[in-house]
């Protein structure tokens, strides 16, 4: 399946929220709200518990779906993780990897991204890999060095091929979950260099692809002026995606924007 960065795409990431009753229940409910938005790409990010029944309530549905997180083993000895085949198992597409949350609360780092990445393309899933400063790093201007570093070591070793396939998720971990949203103009100059490295170290064609998207505090009112920025291809939301109607506004007035860019 290909995936593109001509229509916005608008993933919902939803946390360690909603039983299997309530997935099922905002999905069908999303599904209804998105026929006739076909300018959008939406991806639902449930819990591992609910996965299999969003999946079989979405049969019928362009709505993809995607996991949280993942190991980078693909069986073994790992009490409470999951695997990149029981993800595509169970009907993932997408894989959420190094989500600032699990950087902060869970010992992630850029070197088990970068293998749960390997992991994830060897498993034909497509990879959502988060980067972003936390609020001290923009404070002493250390912004770009932060997510240059986390680009570098999270990619290493793979090839333009790879790294055309990935979605990166640009989410200043001060923006997350705390109603502070990154301005356009914060949020396009982080973007702007990102696409700006990734044509430096692997080439024109890799960053005129490559899908970024925002994340932090994104809602159906910042949704307009932040898609309307030149590098930002769509966003992943977490508080807002919890909700059909919110969720579905945040894919309008994205593809509002996408239409006047
Ligand atoms: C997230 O979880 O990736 C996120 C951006 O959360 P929120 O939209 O709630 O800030």
């Amino acid at each position: 399946m290909n995936f593109t960065n001509k229509n916005p795409f608008i993933a919902g990431n939803w946390k360690m929220f909603k039983t299997i009753p309530e997935a099922v229940d905002m999905v069908q409910k999303l599904h209804e709200a998105s026929v006739g938005m076909d300018g959008a790409q939406f991806v639902v990010i449930p819990p591992f518990t609910a996965l299999s029944e969003v999946a079989r309530a979405l049969q019928e549905s362009p709505i993809q779906i995607g996991a949280q997180n993942m190991h980078w083993e693909e069986q073994g000895a790992f009490t409470g993780e999951v695997a990149a085949p029981m993800l595509k198992d169970v009907g993932c597409t997408f894989v959420v990897l190094g989500h600032s949350e699990r950087r902060q609360f869970f010992g992630e780092t850029s070197e088990t991204v970068n293998k749960k990445i390997k992991a994830a393309f060897a498993h034909g899933l497509v990879p959502i890999m988060c980067i972003g400063e936390s609020l001290e790093e923009r404070k002493n201007g250390n912004t770009i060095t932060k997510v240059q570093t986390q680009i570098t070591e999270g990619l290493e070793e793979l090839d333009a091929e790879k790294i055309c396939q990935i979605i990166f998720a640009y989410e200043p971990i001060w923006a997350i979950g705390t109603g502070l949203t990154a301005t356009p103009d914060q949020a396009q100059e982080v973007h702007g260099f990102i696409r700006s490295s990734l044509a430096e170290k692997h080439g024109n064609t890799v960053a005129s692809c490559a899908i970024i998207l925002y994340g932090g505090s994104v809602k159906p009112e910042n949704t307009y002026s932040l898609l309307k920025e030149k590098d930002i291809n769509g966003a992943l939301v977490g508080g807002a995606s919890l909700k059909a109607d919110s969720f579905a506004e945040i894919a309008r007035e994205a593809i509002k924007a996408y239409e006047e860019k």
